[in-house]
């Protein structure tokens, strides 16, 4: 598709120019589905994110692009959309190998939002308003008031490996609309598509320097971004635990902060939900990206008279699942990103059938030589476990029966997240009330999770601050500048 690919290397790229790190040293990036080497990642420091963020800074401050009037950013980004659309099935492919990912979730999923979401915030950036504000004069003397929404400046955008052209796509999105300049990170564990992304806005005729990328690890890279002290805002998606570093190193320097963290999304089954519906949705909240997604729906909490039904539908479902090879048509679910990672997927299995959770799904074959686990159900399982307290990242959902609405409700807000929910039912009027009252960001209603560039994603609790998507996105990456003159 670009040099980037056919090289096997995956390099930064800096003020219009690929380059390997200022150190020349590199890491594998390996194919979660096989374990082999599939590209060398420039390994950089502190320099080359210097480097990057001066690239930026002279674009904002006074380069071409800050001279590019919304209507001018608006043609580029379509442009960018244009070219991602146009290579659609290489992102497609690319994304399912280094993510060990089935190709038909690619397709369906992260290539045509990442297309559309450019696209919808290319229509914001000639859209952006300020507004006349009268007040009751100065010292005796009228004045004329008027606020003007200023870009923030340069951009730091981490991102995590779960979902990385979509995600990527999120931040860029609205950082380009408004105006900003940025420096992507992307995750070490999957930065290829994102990458290649970046590289195809030189061909979109973005100025050199307004999307730069450093590849290399969170402590090299991702700390030096976070302080220093020519990037204004930090937009992160990832772990929580992480997510809580950033805001202690960059809140005391007051850079602005969007943090998109963990979760652990309860779905509710109520009495008179579709069953069929339910089974289904619940099954692609917990087993679409292998469960390594922030909105995936592990804790299924079902009223009592389902409970049994629930079970062996889900159970169903999950021995049902094909995994394999993430090119194949047939496969549905490939592998997890890293071999540390499954090992620690494994580990909250093994914990949890310790604690005494009954495993109704999980065991059986593998496929051989990847980092793969099988879709796996529990139940007879207790709110205080940790499988029902902690994210677990991966195929793994447990199964909690419910008496009445209220418990539901206390069973799904009593916890550390609150980034999403899913409320199965028939009944209107039960829907609308829970979903005013469970603590999350975003509620489903008999559909898991929809997401669209249009509707706000972002979590409360231990699952971060702030948006992406959407106009809430777009506004946490300007400022409001209040004019007056006193006449
Ligand atoms: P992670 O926190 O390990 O890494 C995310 C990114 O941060 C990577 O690019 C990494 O290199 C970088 N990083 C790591 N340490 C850093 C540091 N000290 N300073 C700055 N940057 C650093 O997360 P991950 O394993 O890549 O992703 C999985 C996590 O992301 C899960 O917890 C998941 O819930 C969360 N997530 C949240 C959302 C959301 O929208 N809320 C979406 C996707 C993933």
């Amino acid at each position: 598709m670009t040099t980037l690919i056919i090289q096997q290397t995956c390099r930064h790229l800096i003020n219009g120019e690929v380059s390997a790190a200022h150190n020349g040293h590199w890491f594998d990036k390996h194919e979660p589905a096989t374990g082999n080497v599939m590209a060398h990642v420039a390994s950089g420091t502190a320099a080359d994110v210097d480097a990057a963020v001066a690239a930026a800074r002279a674009q904002f401050d006074g380069g071409a692009w800050a001279a590019l009037p919304g209507a001018a950013r608006a043609r580029l980004m379509h442009r960018l959309a244009d070219l991602l659309e146009a290579h659609s099935e290489d992102f497609a492919t690319l994304l399912a190998q280094e993510q060990g990912r089935a190709i038909m979730e690619t397709r369906m999923l992260d290539v045509p939002m990442s297309i559309d979401t450019l696209r919808y915030f290319a229509g914001w950036a000639d859209k952006i308003e300020g507004r006349q504000i009268p007040t009751a004069g100065f010292m005796g003397r009228p004045t004329f008031n008027y606020t003007v929404k200023e870009a923030v400046g340069v951009a730091a955008l981490i991102v995590p490996w779960n979902a990385p052209l979509m995600i990527g796509a999120w931040k860029l999105g609205p950082a380009l609309a408004t105006g900003c300049t940025v420096v992507i990170k992307p995750s070490e564990e999957a930065p290829l598509a994102l990458t290649a992304l970046a590289m195809l806005s030189i061909e979109a005729g973005f100025p050199p320097g307004v999307i730069n990328v450093v590849q290399g690890t969170g402590p090299e890279v991702g700390r030096a971004l976070v302080t220093h002290p020519g990037v204004d805002k930090v937009s992160f998606t990832g772990s929580t635990a992480v997510g809580r570093e950033i805001a202690e190193k960059a809140g005391p320097l007051f850079k602005r902060l969007t943090l998109e963290l963990g979760g652990k999304a309860p779905q509710i089954i109520c009495e008179d939900a579709v069953l069929e519906q339910a089974i289904g949705g619940c099954a692609m909240g917990l087993f679409v990206d292998q469960g390594q997604t922030c909105a995936a729906g592990s804790r299924i909490l079902v009223h009592r008279s389902l409970y049994q039904s629930v079970c062996g539908a889900l159970a169903g479902a999950a021995q049902g699942v094909q995994l394999g090879a993430p090119l194949a048509p047939t496969t549905q679910m490939g592998a997890l990103i890293s071999a540390r990672h499954a090992e620690r997927v494994r580990g909250h299995i093994q914990r949890a059938v310790a604690e005494g959770a009954t495993m109704l799904a999980g065991e059986g074959e593998v496929p051989a030589g990847g980092y793969f686990v099988r879709p796996t159900i529990f139940c007879d399982v207790t709110p205080s476990m940790a499988i029902a307290r902690e994210e677990v990242f991966g195929p793994v959902g447990v199964i909690i029966p419910f008496d009445t609405d209220e418990e539901a409700i206390a069973m799904a807000n009593d916890c550390q997240y609150g980034l999403s929910a899913t409320v199965w039912t028939q009944n209107v009027n039960r829907a609308h009330q829970m979903a005013s009252r469970l603590r999350v960001g975003a509620v489903g209603i008999n559909g898991w999770s929809p997401l669209d560039a249009r509707l706000p994603w972002g979590g409360i609790k231990q699952s971060g601050v702030g948006s992406d998507l959407s106009r809430s996105a777009l506004d946490s990456y300007m400022v409001d500048k209040a004019v007056t003159l006193v006449m």
